[in-house]
């Protein structure tokens, strides 16, 4: 990694700084490296991706689409998802929709599960081999600006650490203290926007993967999104992935939840864990690592002003998470990339006024980024008002289906009324209907 030594005339100067050496920043830096920009991609850990955290899956058309020579670069990835969906749990069961084979069969994988550590630390190493200057263990803490209010460096915890360049492009993560101090985030993190998601990373030798998991060898994995008795219930979700050798498995609920219903995040993930279903899948495993960290869901609604005079902000800063999907890096990366491009873009134009860089905006709009952050603007209030969704109906699925394949002997008609009744005594059928309704509207937009 680099040191910076403080030019003669005292200024240390830049084309374009990126705060944040994460998904987006390392992105950003390396398209705007490329173009011949001089790239300062500052991280405050002590190396890119020691603070970083996630499920998770990294999704192949945002790596390919900043690095399209992505697999020769040997990316250090772990199992291809070629299973993923659903699992309801009740309290001792569980209905699990999963799709295997088929689309999620193409080689590369659209999907692969990856170890944030090792992965951001090789990330931001691509960008250093575009051109772009990292400089580690330094926390940006303020903006340097002209009279007019126009960003033209930022200030450091670096001694005399104040770095110039006439756009800067945020990528700080979730914890958007920079964004905020612009006064692009009307407001602090809400806490019925934000998730604290606690994970553990088990380890476990790859075989005992492939048994409990179906799995034929290495070459496949899973990403399971968990729904019902896993968050209690509670407004959240669950999650598994397969790595090489060991197993993520989280549960995230956003703090209002937490606060309200005074659950601690670390029990609710030990009582996961402890489900009679899930407690065979990590039995024997070494714990290699242990978390907990925020998601940003409230999106569009939630979303700061993603540009002002010499700023642009990217990825979780700018609450680019579409929290059913699990999609998170991707908007990350290619707003990291479009904010980059805009950049050099700007450079062309020697204009780094707000003007010049709505051009970012504009090009988010063209991307699933904007499009689909918009089309789920209402989900996070829609999930806030629909509790059923997290208690009623994965418990009506597990009864229903147990039902249905121990009705033997019995009249169908029979059978089917009683079905009928696990849900009505549930929740009545027009309000069932109603419901259903609503999430076609939320999430599908119909
Ligand atoms: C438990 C969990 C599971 C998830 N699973 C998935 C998944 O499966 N798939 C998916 O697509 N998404 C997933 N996500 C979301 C995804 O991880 C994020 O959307 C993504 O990491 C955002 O990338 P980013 O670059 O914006 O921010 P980050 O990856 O958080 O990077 C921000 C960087 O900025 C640095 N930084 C912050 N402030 C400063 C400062 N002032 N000065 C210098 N450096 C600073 C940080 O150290 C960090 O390196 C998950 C998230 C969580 C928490």
């Amino acid at each position: 990694m680099n040191n910076i030594e403080t030019p003669k005339n005292g200024k240390i100067k830049f084309d374009l700084i990126v705060v944040g050496a994460g998904l987006a920043g390392s992105a950003a830096a390396a398209v705007a490296a490329r173009k011949g920009l001089k790239v300062a991609l500052i991280e405050r850990g002590q190396a890119p991706g020691g603070k970083n955290f996630f499920g998770g899956a990294l999704y192949t058309h945002s790596l390919e689409e900043v690095y399209p020579d992505l697999w020769d670069r040997k990316p250090p990835l772990e199992r291809p998802v070629t299973e993923a969906g659903f699992w309801f749990l009740s309290k001792d069961g569980m209905v699990n929709m999963s799709v295997r084979g088929g689309a999620l069969n193409r080689k590369p994988a659209d999907a692969y599960v990856a170890l944030r550590a090792k992965f951001d630390n090789w990330w931001a190493d691509q960008a250093q081999k575009e051109g772009a200057f990292i400089i580690p263990k330094t926390t940006v803490v303020d903006f340097i600006r002209e009279p007019g209010g126009k960003v033209i460096g930022v200030v450091t915890d670096r001694p005399q650490g104040e770095i110039y360049a006439p756009v800067t492009i945020l990528c700080e993560g979730v914890n958007n203290l920079l964004t905020q101090k612009l006064g692009l985030a009307k407001h602090d993190l809400k806490p019925k926007a934000v998730a604290l998601a606690v994970k553990q990373l088990i380890s476990l030798p790859a075989d005992v993967i492939n048994t409990r998991f179906c799995l034929p060898d290495k070459s496949h994995g899973l990403a399971i999104t968990v729904v019902g008795d896993v968050s209690m219930g509670l407004n959240g979700l669950g999650f598994i992935y397969t790595g090489e050798e060991c197993i993520s498995m989280g549960v995230g609920v956003t703090l209002e939840v937490l606060a309200k219903e005074r659950v601690r995040p670390y029990e609710l993930l030990q009582r996961y864990l402890n489900h009679p279903l899930i407690a065979p899948l990590v039995a024997g495993g070494r714990l290699m690592e242990y978390g907990a960290h925020l998601i940003p869901e409230g999106g569009w609604r939630d979303m700061p002003k993603l540009f002002t005079d010499g700023v642009m902000v990217a990825g979780d800063a700018g609450t680019m998470v579409n929290p059913l999907h699990w999609e998170g890096t991707n908007m990350a990366i290619i707003a990291g990339k479009e904010a980059g491009e805009t950049a050099v873009e700007a450079h062309q134009r020697q204009d780094f006024s707000a003007t010049s860089l709505s051009s970012y905006r504009e090009r988010l709009n063209k991307r699933f980024i904007l499009q689909d952050l918009y089309q789920y603007r209402n989900l996070a209030k829609f999930l806030e008002k629909h509790p059923t969704f997290m208690n009623v109906y994965p418990n009506f699925l597990n009864d229903a289906l147990g039902m249905f394949f121990t009705g033997y002997g019995k009249p169908k008609k029979q059978l089917y009324g009683d079905m009928f009744r696990a849900l009505t005594n549930r929740r009545p059928l027009l309000q069932a209907v109603g419901d259903m309704i609503s999430f076609g509207r939320t999430v599908i937009g119909i």
